[in-house]
C-alpha cells in the first residue's frame, strides 16, 4: 500500500534533521499521531538515514520517502548525512546550509502526495517553510530545545546582557528571571560575538525567522516541567507553542523478554541488581567532540570513584589511551562500549541509579521520565542551559566540578570522583534522585492518553489544523 491509495483522511509530513537528536523525538511524534484515529504520517529523509528510521518505525504504518543528500558540499565529505558522522562539530554549518540543496527533491516529492494538512519539520530546515506556503499548508517547528533554553537565550539576546562583563565567567542575573543567573560561556560562540557574521550567524537568522513566521512550534517537555518559562514564552511571544512530550513516552523502549536475545550490558545490568549494586550510566550522547585527555580523566575518575559504571563511547571518540590502565582493578564493576544502545531502556533498568550525561536535551527528559538524577557535564550547543536548569531550576541532578570552575573547563579525575560519590552515595545525591522520581510520575501523567496535558495539547494542535472550523 502506498500513501495515495490509504482512505486515511488526516496527512501529516514529518521532516527532522539528520542528526540522531533531532530524529528521534519526531520519530516519537509519529507513533503519537499514528495513535490517533484517520491518520497517515510520511516521513522524509535522505538514503543514509533511512535504515536508522524505517528501523525504528518497523512496526508502524509510517511511509518513509528517501531524498538524495547533497553531493559535492565543500567541506562535508562523501557519505556523511547525519551530525554524528561528521569529523567535527565545527563543520556543523555548512552541513546544514547545504540542505537547502535538498529543496527541489522535496518539492517534487510532495508534488505527488495526498493533500497534506500540516508538516512538522527541524528548525534548522528553514527552507522547508517556503515549500509549506508554496504547497499551500501550515509547517509546524520542532526545534528539540526546552522552553526554559529559548527563554534565557532571547533575554541575553535581546537585551544584550553578555556583552557586559569582562570574564566569560562572570555571572550575569537575568532582569526577567531574577532568580536565574547565566555566563557568557554559557551560550554558544554566535551569542557571543558582539558583531556576529559568518554562516553559522546566518543560518541562526534564517531559522528563527522561518520559526516566527511558521504555524508554531512544538515543544519536547511539559507544561508542569517549566510552567513559568512556558507561561512567560507565551506572553511574550503571542500563544503559538505547544507542549506534546516528552516525546520518549510515546512508546515503551522495546526490551527483549527473552534471556537469549538480550543484549550483553543488559544481562550486566541484570546481574548487578542480584547483587544489590546501584550503576552510574555514562554517556555524552551522539555528537559531543571529546579529546582524549579528558576521556583518559573519565577513566580514571570513574576507576577511582569505585561506583558500578557502564560508560557508552561513540565509535569515533578517541582511544583514551591505555586500555589495560582502565581496566585494571575494574574487574566487572565497569563495562564500556563503542556501539549504539537502547538509551532508553538502559535508563529504565532498576539497577541504574545516576546519569553522567552530557545534558543533551532528549537524554535530560530521557532521565527525568525513567526517575534516574543526573551528573550534568554540558559540552556544546544549548546543553549549559540544560545543565542549569536540571542543576540550579528543577533539581533534578548535580554538577560536575571543572578544574577552573568555569562552564567550559576541563574535568580533572578528582572533580569527577567527588562528583560520581556525591551522586550515588550522598545526601544531595538522595534529595535531587526524589525530585527526579516525582517529575517522572509528573511526566507519565502528562502523556496519559485522553487526559494528560501534553496529550490534550497535540490533540488541540490537530484538531485545529485538521477541522479548523471546530476551533
Ligand atoms: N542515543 C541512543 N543510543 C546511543 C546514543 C544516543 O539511544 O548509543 C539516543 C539518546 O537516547 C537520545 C539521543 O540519542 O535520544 C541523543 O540526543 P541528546 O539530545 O541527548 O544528545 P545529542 O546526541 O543530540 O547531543
Amino acid at each position: 500500500m502506498d500513501a495515495s491509495s490509504s482512505d486515511s483522511k488526516y496527512h501529516v509530513v514529518l521532516f527532522p534533521f539528520m542528526s540522531k537528536g533531532h530524529t528521534i523525538p519526531l520519530l516519537h511524534l509519529a507513533r503519537l499521531l499514528l495513535r490517533r484515529p484517520n491518520f497517515i504520517v510520511t516521513v522524509f529523509t535522505t538514503s543514509g538515514n533511512h535504515s536508522f528510521i524505517a528501523n525504528s518505525l518497523s512496526d508502524t504504518t509510517a511511509f518513509i520517502i528517501d531524498l538524495p543528500f547533497p553531493q559535492n558540499v565543500p567541506q562535508i565529505p562523501a557519505g556523511v548525512e547525519s551530525t554524528d558522522k561528521l569529523p567535527s562539530m565545527s563543520l556543523f554549518a555548512p552541513f546544514a546550509l547545504s540542505t537547502k540543496l535538498m529543496q527541489p527533491d522535496f518539492e517534487k516529492a510532495i508534488e505527488t502526495l495526498p493533500r497534506v494538512n500540516f508538516m512538522v519539520s527541524d528548525g534548522f530546515l528553514w527552507w522547508t517553510l517556503d515549500s509549506a506556503i508554496k504547497f499551500g499548508f501550515p509547517r509546524l517547528v520542532s526545534f528539540g530545545m526546552s522552553i526554559y533554553s529559548s527563554c534565557l537565550s532571547k533575554a541575553v539576546v535581546e537585551q544584550r546582557l553578555l556583552f557586559g562583563p569582562e570574564s566569560d565567567d562572570e555571572l550575569i542575573t537575568l532582569p526577567q528571571f531574577p532568580w536565574i543567573k547565566v555566563t557568557r560561556n554559557d551560550f554558544g560562540s554566535t551569542f557571543r560575538d558582539s558583531e556576529p557574521s559568518g554562516p553559522h550567524f546566518e543560518f541562526n537568522i534564517a531559522t528563527i525567522t522561518a520559526a516566527i513566521n511558521s504555524y508554531g512550534t512544538i515543544i519536547n517537555s511539559f507544561y508542569e516541567l517549566e510552567a513559568t518559562f512556558a507561561d512567560y514564552w507565551n506572553k511574550e511571544n503571542g500563544n503559538k507553542t505547544w507542549f506534546v512530550g516528552p516525546l520518549c513516552l510515546a512508546d515503551a523502549p522495546r526490551v527483549e523478554h527473552e534471556p537469549r536475545k538480550k543484549p550483553t550490558w543488559i544481562k550486566w545490568l541484570d546481574q548487578k541488581l542480584e547483587q544489590g549494586r546501584s550503576v552510574l550510566y555514562v554517556a555524552f550522547g551522539s555528537q559531543a567532540d571529546i579529546s582524549a585527555q579528558q576521556l583518559k580523566e573519565i577513566a580514571i575518575g570513574l576507576k577511582k570513584s569505585k561506583v558500578n559504571f557502564l560508560w557508552v563511547m561513540r565509535a569515533k571518540d578517541p582511544e583514551y589511551g591505555d586500555e589495560s590502565e582502565l581496566e585494571e582493578g575494574i574487574g566487572d564493576r565497569g563495562i564500556i562500549l563503542r556501539e549504539w544502545v537502547d538509551q532508553r531502556e538502559i535508563l529504565i533498568h532498576q539497577s541504574v541509579n545516576g546519569f553522567l550525561s552530557h545534558c543533551g536535551w532528549n537524554s535530560v527528559l530521557e532521565s527525568i521520565c525513567a526517575g534516574v538524577p543526573i551528573l550534568a557535564w554540558p559540552m556544546m550547543a544549548e546543553q549549559p542551559l540544560n545543565a542549569r536548569m536540571v542543576v540550579e531550576e528543577i533539581k533534578v541532578g548535580l554538577r560536575v566540578e571543572t578544574c577552573n570552575g568555569s562552564v567550559r573547563g576541563f574535568v580533572k579525575w578528582e572533580g569527577l570522583k567527588k562528583m560520581v560519590k556525591e551522586l550515588m552515595e550522598g545526601e544531595t545525591g538522595k534529595q535531587v534522585r526524589k525530585n527526579a522520581e516525582e517529575y517522572g510520575e509528573i511526566a507519565k501523567k502528562a502523556m496519559e492518553e485522553g487526559s494528560g496535558s501534553s496529550w490534550c495539547n497535540l490533540d488541540v494542535l490537530v484538531d485545529g489544523l485538521c477541522n479548523p472550523r471546530n476551533t
